[in-house]
């Protein structure tokens, strides 16, 4: 008895004996034809150029047989019987020639194929059968004759089929093993050595043909890749040039393609010039971020569909972002192209149902003709127009104006001066006090920037130049550079007041920002905890997400928050509660209308309502007057800032007027 491991060992040698295929089966394999569609079109391709010759010899030699037979053999064997071989012969040619292979389908030919192999052994069986009835009735020479036709229809049908090599198997086999065991048997005198010829050339043939099989599939094979490659190629080469052109989410133009499409609109010097619009969509991030990206990209598609579908619009892109441009028929006039303009930003603003939520956002829109020198120039001024919009808000529309020009110099001159400032030498900060008015003190003060653009003769209100740090990318370092200059002047904190100092909305939204801005407080040794920044709605808007997360570091870093300018903007009161504050401001704009307006005293009522059950302070900015005073004194707020306490003043005059307000 053998161990487990000879068992082991004997049962996987039986299952490898058993998977190995054996000689016929190897045999076999090696003439078997291939099935995929394009080698089944080449088979059939092949013998559609060589069967109907085959089968014209087929003819030829029968019909040339028979002559010679004619008169020694019964009628029914030289004329009846190749009368009908050759009309089969016959329909078999018609049915190979090449114009109907062409035609048919791959299931037609693969059937074709298949039945090719026993048509071919049948055809060569009649011939066969034929051959040996008409034998015995001719003489030794015609009986050679016999022998010479059979032994070159069976080489000549083994050549021809070489591309088919299972069919050339059957042929040859069909032809030559009854026909040599005849021959042989009958007793001619040259049968045993025609016979051995005709066996041993058949085999050699059909080893041949193999042969020639298998190159024939690795020629097609490889003629077959190169074909994919190729085709993979147009491909590559048809999607780098869409990726060129095509913006990916939208399918409309690219950023790339529709400006050189506006370069040669703008060197078109035929017709009227096409009118170059900007589309910037308002609130798209809001979008992004509270309903996620996907919503996000169907509004960006509605908004292509819907610039696509407005009338007048003759191409447009998508510059990138939430930013579209088009260009609108040259044809209109400005008073119809601004009309369309205005169609299209309401167009724009309507709902969008995706999935079951309704997505809104508005598009405020620049326009001007495309003239000017080059297509950089007029963007700029439809870019002016679009900041001039976009100042308005709320889908507005705007052209750009022969009056815009000087207003664009300047402010191209103005921003080259910015980028070209030294911050530190060129700023200098006011301080308006907030006064506790049961106490009659001031509790905090409030750092205002200034910025001069030409060494001190006029000062800048930041309404002017917080936009043209943004546009310079220098936002983060003028803060850092206020922020700095105000802790190492005005250190209130000594004498334990508190000081405010005014963050942009980048501020608060950049990445980093918050550590940046630590360690410059850190590095003026103030404490975190007697730093105020005041920060407005409009990171809100422009990104929620991060604007908290960022509020929250601040937070959690000791500094106070103080939501500034609120009850001015859209700020919903529903969502304040979230924030991490520490102060609401109310905006003096409330203010103004305090003494004269019952809503605006409710609105501020109801302000300090929420400031109380947020358990946080709140100030109200801009008061001018007395009436204002007693108003917001009745309301129930203590802290104020504004005109009637204090203007903006340099430090040391700021600081003097402490206690006299
Ligand atoms: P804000 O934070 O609401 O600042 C108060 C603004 O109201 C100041 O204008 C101040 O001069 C003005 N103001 C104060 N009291 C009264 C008053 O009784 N009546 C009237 N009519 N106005 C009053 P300013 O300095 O032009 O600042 C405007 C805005 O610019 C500020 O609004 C603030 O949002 C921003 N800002 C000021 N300084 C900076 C800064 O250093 N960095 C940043 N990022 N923004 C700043
Ligand atoms: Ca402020």
């Amino acid at each position: 008895m053998g161990t487990g491991t000879d068992r082991t060992f004997s049962h996987e040698h039986a299952r490898d004996r058993a998977q190995r295929p054996s000689i016929l089966g190897r045999f076999r394999a090696s003439y078997r034809q291939r099935d995929e569609d394009h080698l089944i079109r080449a088979y059939s391709a092949n013998l559609s150029q060589r069967v109907p010759p085959l089968y014209g010899l087929v003819i030829l030699a029968v019909t040339l047989l028979a002559m010679r037979f004619h008169g020694t053999a019964p009628a029914v064997l030289t004329e009846v019987v190749p009368a009908m071989m050759s009309v089969l012969a016959l329909w078999r040619l018609a049915y190979w020639l090449p114009a109907r292979v062409r035609r048919r389908s791959i299931a037609d030919l693969r059937r074709d194929l298949r039945t090719m192999n026993w048509v071919s052994g049948f055809s060569a069986a009649i011939l066969v059968g034929w051959a040996v009835a008409i034998y015995p009735h001719g003489d030794a020479a015609q009986q050679s004759l016999v022998h010479y036709v059979i032994s070159v229809i069976g080489f000549c049908g083994i050549l021809c089929l070489a591309e088919a090599p299972l069919t050339a198997l059957f042929f040859g086999l069909s032809l030559a093993v009854p026909s040599t065991l005849f021959f042989v048997m009958n007793g001619h005198p040259n049968a045993v050595f025609i016979s051995v010829v005709q066996a041993t050339l058949t085999c050699l043939l059909l080893v041949v043909a193999n042969a020639h099989h298998r190159d024939f599939v690795r020629l097609e094979l490889s003629r077959e890749e190169i074909v994919r490659r190729e085709r993979h190629a147009a491909r590559l080469a048809a999607d780098n040039l869409a990726n060129a052109t095509y913006d990916a989410l939208t399918g409309v133009l690219n950023r790339r393609a529709f400006l050189s499409l506006l370069e040669r609109a703008m060197n078109d010097a035929t017709g009227a010039s096409a009118w170059l619009a900007l589309v910037d969509l308002d609130g798209f991030k809001h979008v992004n971020d509270t309903y996620g990206h996907a919503a996000g990209d169907a509004l960006l598609k509605t908004v292509a569909i819907r610039i696509g579908a407005q009338d007048g619009v003759t191409a447009y892109g998508r510059l990138g972002g939430d930013e579209f441009a088009l260009l609108l028929d040259g044809a209109y006039d400005s008073e119809r192209a601004l009309a369309a303009m205005k169609d299209l930003s309401r167009k724009i603003a309507e709902p969008v149902a995706d999935r079951g939520t309704v997505l809104r956002l508005s598009a405020c829109i620049g326009m001007k003709r495309t003239e000017g020198r080059s297509v950089n120039e007029c963007l700029e001024r439809v870019d002016s127009a679009l900041y001039k919009a976009k100042e308005d808000g709320d889908g507005a529309v705007c052209m750009f104006a022969p009056e815009d020009e000087v207003a664009l110099r300047q402010r191209v001159a103005i921003t080259r001066t910015f980028n070209a400032a030294s911050l530190n030498d060129t700023i200098r900060l006011l301080y308006q006090p907030v006064w506790d008015i049961e106490s009659e003190k001031v509790v905090a003060y409030e750092a205002l920037a200034r910025w001069t653009p030409d060494g001190g003769e006029t000062w800048l209100q930041p309404s002017t130049f917080i936009p043209l740090a943004d546009a310079t990318g220098r936002t983060g370092e003028l803060t850092r550079a206020i922020l700095a200059r105000a802790l190492g002047e005005c250190r209130v904190w000594e004498q334990g007041l508190t000081l405010g100092v005014n963050l942009a909305p980048r501020d608060v939204l950049r990445d980093g920002s918050v550590e940046s801005i630590e360690q410059v407080v850190r590095e003026a040794g103030a404490p975190p905890e007697t730093i105020t920044f005041d920060v407005t709605e409009r990171a809100l808007i422009l990104d929620p997400k991060r604007a908290m997360h960022n509020l929250q570091a601040f937070r959690d870093r000791g500094f106070r928050i103080s939501f500034d300018d609120f009850g001015a903007g859209l700020a919903s009161l529903g969502n304040i509660h979230r924030l991490p504050l520490d102060v609401l401001k109310i905006d003096r704009g409330l203010t103004r209308a305090l003494a004269t307006d019952a809503g605006a005293r409710a609105l501020a009522g109801t302000i300090l309502t929420l400031a109380w059950q947020l358990d946080i302070d709140c100030v109200i900015e801009g008061v001018e007057t007395e009436a204002q005073t007693e108003v917001a004194r009745a309301l129930g707020i203590r802290l104020m800032q504004g005109y009637r306490f204090g203007r903006p003043l340099p430090v040391e005059e700021a600081l003097a007027g402490r206690q006299a307000a």
